[in-house]
């Protein structure tokens, strides 16, 4: 039998090696023991429940073809899937199936084949992980502690937090968080495997980004190491994938993402992963992989809005044991309208001349550092011109926006021009609104917010202060 069923394989294999290409049949058929062969049944043993579903997912017309050919037209192929692979004492536990229904895709049936306790096992567990010791890629500087709470990221925070309680049990999962460049993905999914690594010690957590994932893929792929590829992202308790979005147009790598993904998912796992858009706006994605990144739950992060920004800088400064005057925090967080890393590029170099070169920090201090790196600051520009040039755009007397009129056609263009104070010049809040009739600074701040947040729904208004910001840079470059 033993013989006969060997023989029977090679046959097989023989028609296979010409429909395939020799990577391929070495990843895919070369591992694959056959085990017996009763009546017309082959049955083969692969090593792992990843394997049988690649095998189904991919090869069963060529697995069809070879079987047909070498067993007659009702020649049928069982699967012996290793789920552990056991060790001396101990032979490895082996799961049947599909249990004579023939090539079919029979996914998730290993719980129902009578091994009651099979889900006592880690069917992957080749080689053990140690939650201890393994290497979570996590920085310990991100936490909870030290993400500050806005407007702009309430939702995706807290449910964050829900997830670093209860990873795979709340119905966050996965727990897809989405925002431009520097908005605090990173930063937030960090804190959640820090936070997990600390209050459940026995969970293995793993944060990579996408790049790393398709370079250990495409690595164990060249090298022959799928098995260990996968036994190793399947043996993990909290898997966060940063930036999914690279994944795109990647189709292997999403191919095996999306079975450890199923595989982690099926067995109450928790995935996390950011993206720079909303999953139905990704591109170059497989739909079914996008239909499960929807499963669970969606949060954005927005922008910042200026409070945050300011708690965020003085978050910052004050763990590292340096105060920065309110001026100065109010003064960087309008003017580096670009992103958080960009502040954080402004605020180490800060800190580098408080402490290293002992300077005091100002609002001239933060003006020099802002020189170099936003370009845009490049010099000053007078209230004054500031106030004609809005004037003039948007055809309304220089007096009215001094006055306290009202209506809905100056304030608007009295919003714009303190904006424009804010973003160049280095005046307080305070004293922008002393230039428009002695306003107080939460007006100001109020008009700030207004106008970016006209301009984010309005894209004529937006233009309107594209062209005006032109307008004003040429002045000041000249
Ligand atoms: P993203 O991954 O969305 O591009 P990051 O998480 O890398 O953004 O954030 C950029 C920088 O801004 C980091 O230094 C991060 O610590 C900081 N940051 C972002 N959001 C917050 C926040 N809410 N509180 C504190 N720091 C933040
Ligand atoms: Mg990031």
């Amino acid at each position: 039998m033993e013989v006969e069923c060997g023989t029977i394989w090679n046959d097989c294999l023989e028609i296979i090696r010409k429909e395939v290409d020799e990577q391929n049949f070495n990843t895919w058929f070369k591992p694959i023991i056959p085990l017996r062969s009763e009546a017309d049944v082959l049955t083969i043993q692969v090593p792992s429940q990843f394997f049988y579903e690649w095998l189904e997912e991919h090869y069963v017309p060529v697995l069809k073809k070879a079987v047909h050919g070498v067993l007659g037209a009702s020649g049928r192929l069982e699967y012996s899937v290793i789920v552990d692979s056991g060790n001396h004492q101990n032979p490895p536990l082996m799961v049947n199936y599909p249990n004579g229904t023939g090539m079919k895709r029979n996914s998730g049936s290993q719980n129902q084949n009578g091994n009651g306790n099979l889900d006592d096992y880690s069917p992957f567990s080749f080689k053990a992980l140690d939650p201890r010791t393994v290497n979570s890629r996590l920085n310990p500087s991100y936490s909870f502690d030290n993400f500050v709470e806005g407007d702009c990221n309430r939702l995706a925070r807290s449910a964050g937090l829900a997830v670093a309680k209860k990873p795979g049990v709340t119905s966050f999962n996965p727990l897809m968080l989405y925002g431009g460049v520097g908005v605090g993905k990173t930063h937030l999914v960090q804190s959640i495997g820090n936070e997990i690594k600390k209050s459940l010690p026995d969970k293995i957590v793993l944060y990579v980004d996408q790049n790393d994932f398709t370079n250990q893929f495409l690595n164990a792929l060249q090298n022959h190491k799928l098995q260990d590829f996968q036994n190793f992202y399947l043996q993990v308790d909290l898997l966060i994938l940063d930036d999914v979005q690279f994944l795109s147009g990647r189709e292997k790598t999403q191919e095996m993402f999306f079975h450890i993904f199923n595989q982690l998912h099926q067995s109450g796992k928790q995935i996390i992963m950011t993206s720079d858009c909303p999953p139905r706006d990704l591109k170059g994605f497989q739909e079914r992989l996008l239909s499960r990144f929807k499963w669970g739950l969606t949060a954005d992060l927005q922008e910042p809005d200026f409070e945050t920004k300011l708690a965020i800088i003085h978050n910052k400064m004050e763990s590292d044991g340096i105060e920065i005057p309110t001026e100065v925090a109010e003064y960087l967080a309008y003017s580096v309208d670009t992103n958080l890393r960009d502040m954080e590029g402004v605020l180490n170099s800060l800190m580098f001349h408080a402490t290293l070169l002992k300077k005091e920090i100002d609002l001239e201090l933060a003006k020099e550092v802002l020189k170099n790196i936003v370009k845009e600051i490049q010099s000053d520009v007078s209230v004054d011109f500031i106030q004609k040039t809005v004037a003039d755009y948007f055809k309304v007397s220089l007096d009215s926006l001094k006055a306290k009129v009202k209506k809905r056609e100056i304030v608007i263009p009295r919003q714009v021009a303190m904006y424009f104070c804010k973003r160049y010049t280095q005046l307080t809040l305070a004293l922008i609104g002393e230039n428009f009739g002695g306003r107080d600074h939460s007006t100001v701040i109020h008009a700030l917010e207004s106008v970016e947040d006209m301009m984010k729904a309005d894209s004529n208004f937006k233009n309107s202060v594209d062209e005006l910001s032109k307008k004003l840079k040429l002045r000041m470059v000249s």
